[in-house]
């Protein structure tokens, strides 16, 4: 198992766009999905795209895991996302709190207004298509991901920059409300 540092915010590599993968079951490929998913895992993290870990490929990882506070309904399951596109955004926003493992290790979270839905295709680690509709948490977390291979972080994207805290005051304060 390879544990990757996450890249943090001012490092150039998460604002440059990342690289279409060619060969989709090669060794280095394979390696990149590997170490995206160890790395989730251990940072504790509901997603991550590969240039958290200094790769710039256009592949991320996501799986939101059951945790005390986290609403069922989110729960999903570890998917693999490579040479992803969005192909719809749906008309209807919404608003949320987001963190990013590339934020002084996701102790910053802030609102953010996105679509609510999106549809993406992508590769899988096989390299077989897929296409996936996402709502709630889901597609929040691939709209953020695929924002990373555009280098685009979410701290770019707050849209009311008073209401952003700490990883303990969002806990404190928002996760324990949610229940
Ligand atoms: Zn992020």
């Amino acid at each position: 198992m390879i544990i990757k540092e996450v890249v943090q915010i001012g490092n150039p590599l998460l604002s440059q766009k990342s690289k279409k993968v060619k060969g989709l079951t090669s060794e280095k490929t394979q390696k990149v999905v590997r170490n995206l998913i160890d790395s989730m895992h251990y940072h504790g993290l509901v997603g991550m795209a590969a240039s958290q870990i200094g790769e710039k490929f256009r592949i991320f990882v996501t799986e939101i895991r059951k945790t005390p506070y986290r609403n069922p309904k989110d729960i999903d399951k570890l998917r693999v996302y490579i040479n992803p596109k969005i192909v719809w955004f749906s008309k209807k926003e919404v608003i949320s709190y987001e963190g990013c493992g590339s934020v002084a290790y996701a102790k910053f979270f802030a609102l953010v207004k996105r679509p609510k839905k999106v549809v993406i295709e992508a590769l899988n680690d096989k390299g077989i298509k897929f296409k996936l509709n996402a709502d709630r948490l889901l597609s929040r977390v691939i709209q953020h991901e695929y924002d990373h291979l555009n280098g685009i972080e979410f701290t770019e994207k707050i849209t009311d920059i008073k209401k952003s805290m700490s990883l303990e005051e969002y806990k404190k304060r928002i996760v324990s409300k949610k229940r």
